[in-house]
């Protein structure tokens, strides 16, 4: 009675061996989740908003963090840190990620504009928001990276460019939404042109030694600036000729 059994469990380990690879992160993600939700609850007071909408929630518990960091991360891929991606770039930490999504409140259609694709991350959860993305990355091998793992999984609303994303993308502008993932010294003023009336950009500003701050800018439907200081944070510089 025993060799059914040994074949019966060989054949289970044969069969399960797929549904747990694709699903081998999810309770990492779900851990991952918790400390996000916990993150927004505890700075609601700064962000304004009391908690991080649900499309936000989705995107990130969908997007396979893992699949966007070094391999030798894998393991590290779920904590709510940043993480090295290589050519001294990193991955942001993904409350950060969640927060400046929710911060632009897009609506699923809307053509959004990101500068520093780096992983690509940050670009597949805007994707997952039902946003049209475009990302401009400066440093090449990162941006030929990316835009074969987006490719590779399937995110075909994602355009990729390699460029300083400092001057935007003309060609496909305007922008319901823009978000920069580097930490500028002022918000670029092509950036700013290319931002619809009623759009949202959410942007670092500060230097690599001062405090940066997230900031939330919005063009008014006169063409006004508003802005507004949401938290310090800490990001790699925009870099670029400008
Ligand atoms: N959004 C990324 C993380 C970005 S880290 C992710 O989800 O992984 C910031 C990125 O901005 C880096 O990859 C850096 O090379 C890029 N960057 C810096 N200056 C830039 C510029 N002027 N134009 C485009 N990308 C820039």
């Amino acid at each position: 009675m025993k060799r059914p059994f040994a074949i019966g469990s060989a054949f289970l380990f044969f069969c399960c061996a797929l549904p747990s690879q694709s699903g081998e992160f999810d309770a990492e993600r779900q851990k991952m989740m918790q400390e996000v939700l916990a993150d927004a609850a505890a700075t609601s007071s700064y962000s304004g908003s009391s908690a991080l909408s649900p499309g936000v929630i989705a995107a990130m518990g969908k997007v396979e963090r893992h699949l966007f960091v070094p391999s030798t991360l894998t393991s590290v891929a779920y904590l709510n840190r940043p993480l090295p991606i290589g050519h001294g770039q990193t991955i942001s930490q993904p409350f950060i990620v969640a927060l400046m999504t929710d911060l632009m409140k897009i609506k699923a259609g809307d053509k959004v504009l990101e500068i520093g694709t780096g992983s690509g991350y940050q670009a597949a959860i805007l994707a997952e928001m039902g946003s049209i993305v475009y990302s401009i990355e400066i440093i090449a091998p990162l941006g030929k990276q990316a835009g074969e793992r987006l490719d590779s999984l399937g995110y075909h609303n994602i355009k990729t460019w390699v460029g300083d994303g400092y001057y935007g993308w003309q060609e496909a502008a305007p922008f319901d939404a823009i978000m920069v993932t580097a930490a500028a010294s002022h918000v670029p003023p092509p950036l700013i042109k290319q931002l619809k009336p009623g759009g949202r950009m959410v942007i670092p500003l500060g230097t690599q030694f001062m405090t940066q701050y997230l900031m939330l800018v919005e063009k008014q439907g006169d063409g006004s600036m508003t802005t507004r200081q949401i938290l310090p944070v800490r990001f790699v510089p925009l870099t670029g000729g400008h």
